[in-house]
């Protein structure tokens, strides 16, 4: 399937459908990145605290996939925020990748209680001036420290990859990135098996109607609405059936549908706002 690609703020371009790899053991990992390469995926999401970029950098390599056709993203962990240890942190997420550079970085949790979400940015900032990044971004920033990084250094991100999904819609953040030009990008775009979001009657409805599955539905809806996704799997039948999402168009009446889906209390994953380590 063609996977549509969005222009970022900076020039680049990022394939909109990727393969998450969160909670995946590093041998594992190696696998099955190796089999959504053979599937078709070009855009892969890891991260430092994953533990497993050696196995992703492996796949990388032996599935012989050239590295200009790939968008690799990793995360700088919360614990390398300040500005020397955060371009530590790259080169050793490079070294283990065995990369010579990533296509998109991201700050990985603001940790407001910290207070170094902006000292992290200006280091992705000159990471990114090095050349050791080509597109930089953030991650599970609250909206207050979003803007504050912004304006204390004039550069706002490319991507913010927050949890996002139809129970949790984020829309007021997302109308912020879309008057600083940043992309959005949804981490558990499948609500990550904490609800039955994959159940939900009306997303099985429109799945019958297209002969497609709720989790395809789940990703077209993303799709539709501009959203970059990284579905995970470790189940080769699910790893091309999340991909073949791409292929799957909605009607305006179904996202219409599945955005009546928002829930004020839909988050499943931790509050950036409180999360420390
Ligand atoms: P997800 O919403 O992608 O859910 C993954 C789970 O959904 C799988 O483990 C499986 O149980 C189920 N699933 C997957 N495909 C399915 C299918 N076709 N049918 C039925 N069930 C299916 O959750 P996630 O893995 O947490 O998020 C995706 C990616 O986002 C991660 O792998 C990671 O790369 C990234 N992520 C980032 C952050 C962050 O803080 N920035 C946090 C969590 C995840």
């Amino acid at each position: 399937p063609t996977v549509p690609v969005l222009a970022l703020h900076d020039g680049r371009s990022i394939p909109q459908l990727g393969y998450g790899v969160f909670k995946v053991e590093n041998e594992v990992a190696a696998d099955v990145t190796a089999q959504a390469l053979q599937a078709g995926y070009r855009h892969l999401d890891t991260a430092k605290v994953y533990g497993n970029e050696e196995g992703v950098g492996r796949a990388i390599r032996d599935s012989g996939v050239p590295r200009e056709e790939l968008f690799v993203t990793t995360k700088l962990w919360n614990d390398a925020q300040r500005f020397d240890d955060a371009i530590a942190a790259c080169e050793a997420s490079l070294e283990r990748l065995g990369l010579e550079y990533v296509d998109l970085y991201l700050v990985h949790w603001a940790a407001p209680a910290q207070g170094t979400y902006v000292e992290a940015w200006r280091a992705l900032i000159e990471l990114q001036r090095r050349g050791l990044v080509r597109s930089i971004g953030v991650s599970n920033y609250p909206l207050q420290q979003l803007t504050e990084a912004i304006e204390a250094t004039g550069v706002a991100p490319a991507v913010h990859q927050i949890e996002l999904h139809p129970y949790f819609q984020q829309r007021e953040l997302r109308a912020i990135h879309a008057q600083h030009g940043i992309l959005t990008e949804a981490w558990g775009p499948l609500g990550q098996g904490k609800s039955d979001l994959l159940e939900n009657a009306t997303i099985t409805a429109v799945a019958a109607a297209h002969e497609a599955t709720t989790a395809q539905v789940v990703l077209a809806w993303h799709l539709a609405k501009g959203i970059i996704t990284i579905p995970k799997s470790v189940t080769p039948s699910r790893i091309v059936e999340n991909l073949a999402a791409a292929r799957l168009t909605l009607t305006a009446e179904e996202v219409a549908s599945i955005d009546a889906l928002d829930r004020p209390d839909g988050r499943g994953g931790a509050d950036p706002a409180t999360k420390t380590a």
